[in-house]
């Protein structure tokens, strides 16, 4: 496999910046009529949604669809963040060992959680919090925390400490934390897609940065064209796939490391050492659905390419990974994944 691809990147920008870019703003080759909204303040990053109208719906319409998919996401962020005092889960988090009892939403996604628990042999794991506070911790003093840290917040994070009862869910000890920070981006983005498609929408596109997931698109060739984000340089277009409708997420891309001691390293955990993830540097999913994609993205950072044995079978779940550093690294991708590229990288 070639590895100096610094020329086609060059290339690829180019092409990218008319797909992930202006594609919404002035689209080569759109053949149905769209609006696109980019609201603001929204889990802390860049979210862009579209609408594809069909015949006989107004603007009107089509911008209280936009409204509405908005809306469902500030509600789950509102529900699931861990950076906001009052959120569903900070109240959790705050508790005492129960029972507690969650919403609708949250227990959705943490069944999800206990799904890629099972399915990633632990590598998944929301109730790693208390490690994940750790090393936030660590990046935020640049102090690597002391091996005795590290083993008491790796006892308390651990899935088998949640007990889920008629009840509530109840913690076996107080210091369990959740943090669905992994999965309930994705989550939010497919409640969105949802409203898209519930108003009369006869495509959509939710986009929360670079997490996506679409359907119908307004183009002539019937494929969203999606740029993969590059796992060395922010905003560098990787690759492209051709997406009729799905999601894709990207997880451990280079800007969300944190710099301890002169070292780099992943916001991605392995509960199973308490150490942040190395086994990728940037992991790609395709998936039916963005919870899937965010999800997996965040286990495979986890697990490497060793993990795509792993994968559900006939689950529709498709991975590119790659591995190594800036001056030497390799791509890893299921075939699957191979067939949805439209564009790069080198194979
Ligand atoms: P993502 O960018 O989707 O890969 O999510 C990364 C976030 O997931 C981190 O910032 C943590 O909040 C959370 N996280 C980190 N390690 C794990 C893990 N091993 N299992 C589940 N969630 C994790
Ligand atoms: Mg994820």
């Amino acid at each position: 496999m070639r590895v100096n691809l610094w020329l086609r990147y060059a290339v690829l920008a180019v092409l990218a910046a008319l797909t992930v870019v202006a594609f919404f703003k002035t689209p080569p080759g759109a053949s149905r009529p769209f609006l696109v909204h980019e609201p603001g303040g929204i889990m802390g990053t860049d979210t862009r949604l579209v609408a594809v109208l069909p015949p006989g719906m107004d603007k009107a319409e089509a911008n209280a669809a936009l409204n509405d998919a908005t809306a469902a996401l500030r509600w789950i962020e509102i529900l699931m963040s861990t950076a906001l005092n009052h959120s569903e889960l900070a109240r959790f988090n705050a508790a005492g060992i129960g029972p507690f009892a969650f919403g609708r939403e949250t227990l959705q996604v943490l069944g999800a959680a206990q799904r890629l628990y099972e399915g990633s042999g632990g590598a998944f794991d929301v109730t790693c919090g208390p490690l994940i506070m750790l090393w936030q911790k660590a990046g935020e003093l640049g102090r690597l925390p002391a091996p005795e840290e590290i083993r008491s917040a790796r006892a308390a994070s651990d899935w088998r400490g949640l007990i889920f009862d008629d009840r509530g869910i109840f913690k076996k000890e107080e210091g369990l934390k959740i943090d669905l920070g992994g999965i309930a981006k994705g989550y939010a983005i497919d409640r969105a897609m949802e409203r898209l498609a519930g108003a009369g929408c006869e495509g959509g596109l939710v986009d929360v940065g670079g997490d996506i997931r679409c359907f119908g698109t307004p183009m002539e060739t019937n494929l969203w064209q999606i740029g993969v984000k590059h796992p060395f340089e922010a905003d560098a277009p990787f690759a492209r796939l051709g997406i009729a409708s799905g999601a894709v997420c990207t997880s451990g891309n280079y800007s969300r490391f944190v710099e301890i001691e002169g070292k780099w390293y992943s916001h991605i955990i392995d509960p199973r050492t308490g150490l942040p993830a190395g086994a990728a540097a940037s992991v790609t999913v395709a998936a039916p659905t963005a919870m899937a994609a965010d999800g997996w993205a965040t286990a495979l950072s986890v697990l490497g390419p060793k993990g795509f044995e792993k994968l559900p079978e006939g689950g529709g779940i498709e991975a590119l990974i790659v591995t190594g550093t800036p001056e030497a690294h390799e791509v890893h991708m299921t075939e699957g994944f191979r067939e949805l590229l439209v564009e790069g990288p080198e194979l």
